[in-house]
């Protein structure tokens, strides 16, 4: 799923919304921390980390906007094995890409299945790693 600048403040809206009508308003730090776990700028885990330092300042424990949080960054993924969408994990791999016919190694990070453990394609990882290999060839070649 490619995440532009709409359907991100779509999602931002949504969780605002819920948690509105619970009571909670989001402040200016839950935002951008639920920004940067949404565009895969922090993984889930440093999300998670973040928000319950955050929350133990606060002295609150806003529940609601872990769960609703989640929702939007857990990676469903359709898996070809499973053959149905899938909850997917972020892992890594040492690959070998050719790249304007020259060999580079690099360490990629791919999206797994969790349940047939294939890897699954992830648009937002490729275009990590595409950005890896030319930012090394440009490295090479300047
Ligand atoms: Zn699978």
């Amino acid at each position: 799923m490619k995440w532009t600048d709409r359907k991100l403040r779509e999602a931002m809206a949504n969780v605002e919304a819920s948690l509105a009508v619970e009571g909670l308003y989001v402040t200016e730090e839950d935002r951008s921390l639920i920004l940067a776990s949404i565009k895969g700028e922090i993984t889930h885990e440093e999300f998670l980390r973040l928000a319950k330092e955050r929350a133990m300042r606060a002295g609150e424990m806003p529940d609601n906007l872990y769960q609703e949080a989640r929702k939007m960054t857990d990676r469903i993924r359709y898996c070809d094995e499973c053959r149905c969408e899938r909850e997917a994990v972020v892992k890594q791999r040492n690959a070998i890409y050719s790249f304007r016919k020259e060999p580079f190694d690099i360490i990629e990070e791919y999206a797994e299945c969790t349940v047939c453990h294939n890897a699954v394609s992830d648009e937002e990882l490729d275009n990590k790693t595409l950005k890896k290999i030319s930012e090394l060839y440009e490295l090479k070649h300047r």
